[in-house]
């Protein structure tokens, strides 16, 4: 399966502007560039909605979200970063694990369950993607994923005559 990674990353990002006013959303990439990538889009959006929805959930002052795409050794990487409350150091290595939530009773209020991230991680893997936290208390949270970029289609040329 293959999905667009910009265009859903677009889609995305305007629903959650549409629901949260109050926040920046800013988004950077390279236009020349292509994002086609081996995962199912209705997958892709449930694991870009978890990663949004957190960064909005644990942000206290500053209601900024600043997302970036990019391509990197043959894959695509896309940063989502928060300038929340943060992560500490020594939690950081669990928030991927189910039920795990930082400080039960700061989360509590939040709502939510511990599943969010434990579930994107599954379906990013699921489609050889990698998810990946960097975290300060008090400063925010850059979450990092990298997908495999789909192979570029060749066009005219003997490799060209391909039939369905
Ligand atoms: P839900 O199951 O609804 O997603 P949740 O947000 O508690 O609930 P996860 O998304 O799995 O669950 O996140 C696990 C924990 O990691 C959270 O409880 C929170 O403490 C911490 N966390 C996740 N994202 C962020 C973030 N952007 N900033 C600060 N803390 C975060």
């Amino acid at each position: 399966e293959k999905a667009d990674l910009l265009a859903v990353t677009e889609r995305v990002i305007r629903n959650f502007k549409m629901i949260h006013q109050q926040f920046d959303f800013n988004f950077q990439y390279d236009p020349n560039q292509a994002y086609d990538i081996q995962m199912s889009e209705n997958h892709l959006e449930q694991v870009l909605i978890i990663v949004f929805d957190n960064a909005i959930k644990y942000s206290d002052r500053i209601y900024k979200v600043d997302i970036r795409l990019k391509q990197e050794k043959g894959r695509a990487m896309l940063t989502v970063k928060d300038y929340g409350i943060g992560i500490p150091k020594e939690d950081l290595p669990q928030i991927f694990h189910r039920f795990y939530r930082v400080d039960k009773a700061r989360s509590r209020a939040k709502g939510g369950n511990g599943l969010g991230l434990a579930i994107a991680k599954q379906l990013t893997e699921g489609y050889s993607g990698t998810i990946e936290a960097a975290s300060e208390v008090g400063k925010g949270t850059e979450i990092r994923f990298t997908f495999p970029l789909v192979a570029k289609q060749k066009t005219g040329g003997k490799e060209g005559v391909s039939k369905k």
